[in-house]
């Protein structure tokens, strides 16, 4: 099937190796010819090419180049003109890049090369010349890594659709699809391939499932709406519109399009699903929990749940005690509704029926708390949106242990959870790492959390809590997300905290490294801490030892972030991830990279990211740890990179590392120990 349409196209190239070969050293005479003259002592090509290297993590390009160079007058090297291929391919000067490859695979073949060719030609928008280089990965030698061919096909079908060749455009990409069958973008690009084509049913469907495997890519919300207005299904096309806006608020044609539609949903169906909704919660009861043992030894910690709101509706499985400003206020029945509504800087707190039970204004101090002693009732809050702004907050009824605070916050009230550390840590470990991972990843876990929360006790970096619920601290979902492996691993750890130097460490975790953690002062601009320092995240030896010298060659960082290299945290969809973007980004420029690859500023334009910074600078960006090409991003890891890799410890726990090995792996000279 996949050989017509490629024959077809191979008829029309020219010999791209030839053509590509001629312009490298026309660009290396004429570059030479203008370049800054370099006082060099020795010219060891050797030490060249690392000079260049170093440069290339600092951002001077323009040095790299000259190094680079300089290298290739003394020995024309594969190595060195496939690293300044590279260099030129990441400033974005595709036909430069293509030419240096091009002379590089001259000299010795080298399919990762072959691959960087056609992306460089793709980019540079010769479709033809690209299709016939992919050509050669698709058919593959032996021996041939699957990452090689997966992208092959990958510029395939983007060269098919961009000459609008949508038919072709679908084989490729369902062959792409075939390899990797959990590919959300591939599933994307073949839907735009049947939008293309006029098939909206299939191309809806294919939308719809690649939103299910990577929520991040939640911008498809748009096209889902676009087929379900053009279907009719104004209601549906409604909430598709509602779950975008919910992550970004701002994009563009957003909240035009919900007043929109809006008008064209019936009153009656809105309400008739209010009711629904409505008529379930008064019939799902407050679930009940076992409380910790000995939970009034335990330390309290303090969570933000809600914040900025100017209404709660809370209500709680046994009766509730009201406590305002230190005196004994009312009780409320077992579930009752209690609504909490502020106006201007009073609030008043009325039951289900509407009757009023307390008015009164906010004074500075012990506002308003809610009480269930016993701790075996949870309390439900109705819409707790949580993880605002990100790609996977979420809008839903919450339940939680312990008793609730309900304070003026500067943009309006604030909902705080008081309850024992463990309580807390029985809904934070699950919500913070599968709960079917292998024990002693659990029990790594629940140290981690538990050292990262006691470390914030009293520090008030929330106004009046420890911490809030969202991913910035840990996320904490509520009793619904506790599970009885997770539990088990809180209890088994009682009191155990990772110290370093005799305190607690704020042990920073995130979900994957990619193969390699980063040291804090490059994420945080803090003071460099050897319990945070960048580690291999595989044992010695993997993969040759390719990968063990750091920083790596920027030909080697491209493959390392390209391929599936082997590390303890490689079974996970983050480990390496691929998205295609507008062209826009072409103004992308990366200023500096830390010693492991990860960026540590880029330019937008005119706009300058550094950090963390980064990241939320491209909504949906999962780590540091990409590189941009033209229009496409290929990527390593989800999150900061800091501290303990989540998917690195499970794959630790399974080939047989203890919890506190996992431990001793992630922050160097640590220990563990029960301080409560
Ligand atoms: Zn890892």
């Amino acid at each position: 099937m996949t050989s017509h349409v490629l024959s077809v196209e191979g008829k029309m190239l020219l010999n791209p190796f030839k053509h590509a070969l001629t312009l490298a050293f026309y660009s290396l005479f004429v570059l030479s010819a203008c370049a800054p003259k370099l006082i060099i002592k020795e010219s060891e090509p050797v030490k060249l090419f690392k000079e260049a290297n170093a440069c290339y993590y600092r951002g001077e390009y323009k040095e790299a180049e000259n190094w680079y160079r300089e290298s290739l007058k003394a020995k024309a090297d594969p190595e060195v003109l496939a690293n300044l291929a590279c260099l030129y391919k990441d400033g974005g000067r595709f036909s430069e890049a293509a030419a240096c490859y091009a002379a590089s695979l001259e000299l010795k073949k080298d399919s990762f090369r072959t691959l960087n060719l056609a992306l460089c030609l793709f980019q540079d928008g010769k479709y033809a010349e690209t299709s016939a280089v992919a050509e050669q990965l698709i058919y593959p030698e032996a021996g041939q890594e699957k990452f090689i061919k997966f992208y092959a096909l990958v510029l395939s079908g983007c060269c098919a659709q961009a000459s609008g060749k949508t038919k072709a455009a679908e084989i490729f990409f369902s062959s792409a699809l075939e390899l990797e069958p959990l590919s959300a973008v591939i599933k994307q690009k073949l839907a735009e391939a049947y939008a293309a084509s006029g098939d909206a049913a299939r191309a809806l469907s294919l939308y719809k499932d690649a939103l299910r495997l990577d929520s991040s890519l939640y911008r498809i919300n748009l096209k889902i709406a676009g087929i379900q207005e053009q279907q009719g299904k104004f209601r549906e096309a409604y909430s598709s519109l509602s779950r975008l806006s919910l992550s970004e608020p701002g994009y563009p044609g957003v909240s035009s399009g919900l007043k929109k539609l809006a008008e064209r949903i019936p009153d009656a169906d809105r309400k008739s699903e209010e009711a629904v909704q409505e008529s379930g919660r008064k019939s799902k009861k407050c679930p009940e929990v076992k409380p910790l043992a000995g939970r009034d030894k335990n330390p309290v910690i303090r969570v933000l749940l809600v914040s900025g709101v100017d209404s709660l509706r809370i209500k709680c499985g046994s009766p509730v005690n009201f406590t305002l400003f230190g005196r004994k206020a009312g009780t409320a029945f077992p579930e009752q509704e209690i609504r909490v509504t502020l106006s201007g800087g009073s609030f008043s707190v009325k039951d289900g029926a509407g009757k009023e039970l307390i008015k009164e204004r906010f004074k500075g101090h012990d506002p308003l708390l809610f009480e269930n002693p016993g701790g075996v009732s949870t309390f439900t809050i109705y819409d707790v949106t949580l993880n605002k702004g990100y790609f996977w907050s979420k809008n839903e009824d919450r339940s939680y242990r312990g008793a609730l605070e309900v304070s003026l916050g500067e943009n309006g009230l604030s909902l705080v959870n008081l309850l024992p550390l463990d309580e807390y840590l029985y809904s934070v470990v699950p919500s913070e790492i599968r709960a079917s991972s292998d024990r002693e990843a659990l029990l790594a876990q629940a140290v981690v959390a538990r050292s990262y929360a006691y470390s914030k006790l009293g520090l008030k970096t929330h106004p009046s809590a420890d911490l809030c619920a969202d991913v910035d601290c840990q996320a904490y979902n509520g009793v619904e997300s506790e599970f009885p492996g997770t539990t088990e691993a809180v209890e088994a750890t009682k009191g155990e905290l990772l110290l370093s130097g005799g305190k607690a460490v704020t042990a920073f975790f995130f979900s994957n490294c990619g193969g390699h953690t980063r040291n804090v002062e490059d994420v945080w601009g803090s003071d460099p801490l050897k319990v945070f320092k960048g580690k291999s995240d595989f044992p010695p030896g993997a993969d040759g030892g390719l990968y063990e010298d750091w920083p790596l060659t920027p030909e080697l960082l491209d493959r390392w972030i390209k391929s599936e290299p082997h590390a303890y945290c490689v079974k996970d969809a983050h480990f390496r991830w691929f998205r295609v973007i507008d062209k826009s980004a072409n103004e992308i420029k990366v200023v500096k990279r830390d010693i492991f690859g990860y960026i540590k500023e880029v330019r937008i334009g005119e706009k300058k990211f550094t950090g963390e910074r980064v990241r939320s600078a491209f909504s949906g960006l999962r780590s540091n740890l990409v590189k941009f090409e033209g229009s496409f991003v290929y990527g390593a890891g989800f999150g900061h990179g800091v501290g303990m890799c989540q998917d690195g410890a499970a794959g630790m726990a399974k080939k047989g590392f203890s919890y506190k090995d996992i431990l001793n792996h992630y922050f160097t000279d640590s220990e563990v120990k029960a301080v409560y």
